[in-house]
């Protein structure tokens, strides 16, 4: 009998783990990739369409094209985990893992921010950024916001990029003038492990004349009036919110009890991510593990567990163990791409070191994609 190895969630974290896995052990593992979605789209993709420069069409990586030894790709939903017995139930099938990948990411509850459905612009999701890519051209003038819900998000730098590609989007359409942007983040700096990088951000925040509202959430939007109400009780008004929804664990997942309520993340072995169930693993933005919500850190993750499986079935010791340490590339403008090197388990408090924006790091970043989707696809597909 071959090792039955399902993983639930074609994302970052399991994607990465199906690789690894086909890579090392072929046709001799039988790994199940289950996701609802029928493309992959990475996340720095979603500011890249809404702010015009990519189409959608270049972002959508069909999970059709993924052919590897050892591997099958199935479209379904994920309705039921019975982590005790490894077994899923989805609207395709039940299914029996000997090893069961719970990779399935933060979901969004925008119903948690009075007035975010109705205002309805928000650019973490597909379908968000994608609608704001036709709402951006439209706007003439005003105050903009870029504002964070929920203490828990993904990828702290997002809401900093889109600031500033935000004013580089208005300055090219010569409305820059007429709009006033400000950013609402729940920290005192924009990137906390990194002094340097949040200095650098600050100083090009300054330049732009974009107001910084730190340690701060927005807890509620009035659409009728335009305002929108902060966690501190003081009001900022706008003419166009970029929102940041509340993350959550998918219901699915607090169902089967891995997690025991929306906002608690899968709690794991800090270095194995394995959850209470033993040969049960969480791997990404769902587990609790204590770094940042990011591609790179779900990665990180999958190469763990990846290799814990691939010794579990040649009957070695795993030698891995998760550091969580990362790369993000942080979008600065004007063409500019800077890198932060964080590192949050290994010393006594999380700690990073900055690489200055340059053109070279621009080039970086494009590498850092394409040569995924080279391992994950075997090339760039694309959604014709
Ligand atoms: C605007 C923005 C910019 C970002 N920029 C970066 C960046 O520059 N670098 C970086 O490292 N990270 C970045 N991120 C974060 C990154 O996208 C996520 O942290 C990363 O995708 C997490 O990987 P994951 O595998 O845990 O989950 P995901 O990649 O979210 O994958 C989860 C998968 O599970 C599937 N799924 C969920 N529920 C079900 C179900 N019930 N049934 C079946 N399938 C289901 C989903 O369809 C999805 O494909 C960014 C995010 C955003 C929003």
């Amino acid at each position: 009998m071959k090792h039955r190895v399902v993983v639930l969630g074609a994302g970052f974290g399991g994607l990465e783990l199906t690789t690894l896995l086909s890579d090392a052990l072929g046709d001799s593992i039988d790994v199940l990739l289950i996701d609802k979605a029928d493309c992959f789209v990475f996340g720095f993709s979603k500011l890249d369409v809404m702010f015009w420069r990519q189409p959608p069409a270049a972002v959508q990586h069909p999970y059709s094209a993924i052919v590897k030894p050892g591997v099958r790709v199935l479209k379904a939903v994920v309705r039921e985990i019975d982590p005790a017995g490894k077994r899923v139930v989805t609207d395709a099938g039940t299914f029996e893992a000997d090893v069961l990948v719970v990779a399935l990411g933060a979901d969004y509850d925008h119903a948690a921010t009075p007035g975010l459905v109705e205002e309805g612009t928000e650019f973490y999701s597909v379908p968000g950024a994608f609608a704001l890519r036709d709402v951006l051209p439209r706007f003439e003038r005003g105050p903009v916001i870029v504002g964070v819900t929920g203490k828990s998000f993904k990828c702290p730098p997002a809401p900093s990029e889109a600031a500033l590609l935000v004013h580089d989007f208005l300055e090219e359409r010569g409305r820059r003038e007429s709009a006033e942007i400000a950013l609402v983040m729940p920290f005192g700096t924009p990137i906390p492990p990194s002094p340097e990088t949040s200095q650098a951000i600050l100083a090009a925040f300054e330049e732009r004349g974009i107001r910084f509202v730190k340690d701060n959430l927005v807890k509620a939007l009035e659409p009728g009036r335009k305002v929108a109400v902060l966690s501190d009780g003081s009001e900022l008004p706008y003419s166009l919110f970029l929102g940041i929804p509340v993350h959550r664990v998918p219901q699915v997942v607090v169902e089967s009890g891995l997690a025991s309520h929306p906002y608690d993340w899968v709690p794991v072995n800090k270095q194995t991510l394995e959850t209470k169930y033993p040969g049960v693993y969480a791997v990404g933005d769902v587990n609790g593990v204590g770094t940042p919500k990011a591609g790179v850190f779900a990665e990180g993750a999958a190469r763990v567990v990846a290799e814990s499986i691939i010794a579990q079935i040649r009957g070695l010791t795993s030698p891995a163990v998760y550091l969580g340490q990362g790369a993000c590339y942080v979008e600065f403008g004007h063409g500019q791409v800077g890198r932060v090197d964080v590192d949050f388990l290994s010393g006594p408090k999380p700690s990073g070191t900055f690489r200055e924006p340059s053109e070279m790091l621009v080039r970086e970043k494009s590498v850092f994609g394409s040569s995924r989707l080279e391992r994950w696809f075997g090339g760039v597909p694309q959604r014709k």
